[in-house]
């Protein structure tokens, strides 16, 4: 699993500048997120690093590739991500299994692989039994996990996921935030990770990058975000009270 680099990433939408000379590194295997509030550019962040947003300066590199830097712009189908957004939007009319085929069809997988590796990926989220049914017969706890399967099916160098559990209620968030702590350590995956939520970035994250409107604010361990923040704000924010 390779290192991502971040350097001096900044984005414009028109006169707004949404990040401003943002930089990180995340290590081999490391779960790293981005914290902060809604609009301080997580999102926009994740979605430079996934090719869909074309950085205004900076460059992005994983592992040997380099994706992003003056003259180079490597597109999404490139770069072999795996994504999980907010909304896991499985396409409906497909079955589980036809929803992870997808991503393998487009990759040109022969037919017996596919299913080889369709089955290891449901295994993987503990849903090997449930890859017939379609989206509207599984839970949203289940359903997100098979979105989570479909973006490991095809095994993505790094992992990005933009807040996925947030469309759970309380109870099943919690659980969600269990299993995929457990699979993190299982798999070992570089995994960039965005919430708004700081308990879960404190529950999950090797290392937390706190955002403020477009700015990194302060970088480290969760003990270290916590127990020592940068600024008043990241400590109000991450809720330690002095
Ligand atoms: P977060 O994920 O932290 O909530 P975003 O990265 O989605 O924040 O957004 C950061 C800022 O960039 C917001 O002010 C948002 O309105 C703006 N923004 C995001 N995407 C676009 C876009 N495609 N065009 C214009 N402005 C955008
Ligand atoms: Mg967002």
């Amino acid at each position: 699993m390779p290192e991502v680099k971040v350097a001096n990433l900044s984005k414009q939408f028109g006169d707004n500048a949404v990040l401003r000379d943002i930089s990180f590194t995340i290590a081999d295997g490391e779960f790293f997120t981005l914290l902060g509030p809604s609009g301080c550019g997580k999102s926009t962040t994740l979605a430079c690093i996934a090719g869909l947003e074309r950085p205004t300066a900076g460059s992005i590199a994983v592992g040997p590739a380099t994706f992003v830097d003056a003259g180079t712009f490597v597109p999404p189908e490139g770069r072999n991500l795996g994504m999980v957004f907010q909304s896991y939007a499985l396409w409906p009319h497909m079955t589980v299994a036809q929803n992870l085929a997808m991503p393998l069809r487009i990759r040109k997988v022969d037919r017996r692989t596919q299913d080889e590796l369709i089955t290891e990926a449901l295994g993987k989220v503990g849903l090997a039994e449930l890859k017939d049914r379609y989206p509207h017969q599984l839970s949203g706890g289940q359903q997100q996990r098979v979105a989570l399967a479909r973006a490991l099916v095809y095994s993505p160098s790094v992992l990005l996921l933009d807040e996925p559990l947030s469309n759970l209620d309380a109870q099943l968030r919690e659980q969600a935030r269990a299993w995929l702590k457990r699979l993190q350590e299982e798999l070992g995956i570089t995994t960039v990770y965005v919430t708004h939520d700081q308990e879960e970035a404190l529950a999950l994250s090797d290392r937390i990058a706190v955002m403020s409107r477009g700015d990194m604010v302060q970088i480290g361990t969760p003990k270290e975000i916590y127990e020592t923040p940068a600024t008043a704000e990241v400590a109000a924010f991450v809720g330690r009270c002095n």
